[in-house]
């Protein structure tokens, strides 16, 4: 694999599993400039089932976050109703 920096060959320095003994990750190291960089190899089931587990994640996050927009919105609604009130009992 190149050096993404400046393109030359690179060497493998170390190799080692993950998920489970379903992905390698290598390290490189570039010939010429040394630039040190990883390699992620997987499986492309193992990749969509992880970006689905995200898009999953992601959703829920927006889901909640619009209910605390929501709940941002009534408590100012309820403050501002309070503000309106103060206002009409000092002008009494
Ligand atoms: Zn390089």
């Amino acid at each position: 694999m190149k050096c993404p920096k400046c393109k030359k060959p690179s060497e493998l320095q170390t190799k080692r599993t993950i998920a489970n003994g379903r992905g390698v990750k290598r390290e490189r190291c570039c010939k010429k400039c040394k630039q040190r960089f990883y390699t992620t190899e997987m499986f492309d089931t193992d990749i969509e089932t992880e970006n689905s587990k995200f898009e999953k994640m992601i959703e829920e996050l927006n889901n909640r976050l619009s209910s605390k927009e929501t709940e941002v919105k009534n408590i100012t609604g309820a403050l501002l109703n309070f503000k309106a009130l103060l206002g009409k009992v000092k002008s009494l």
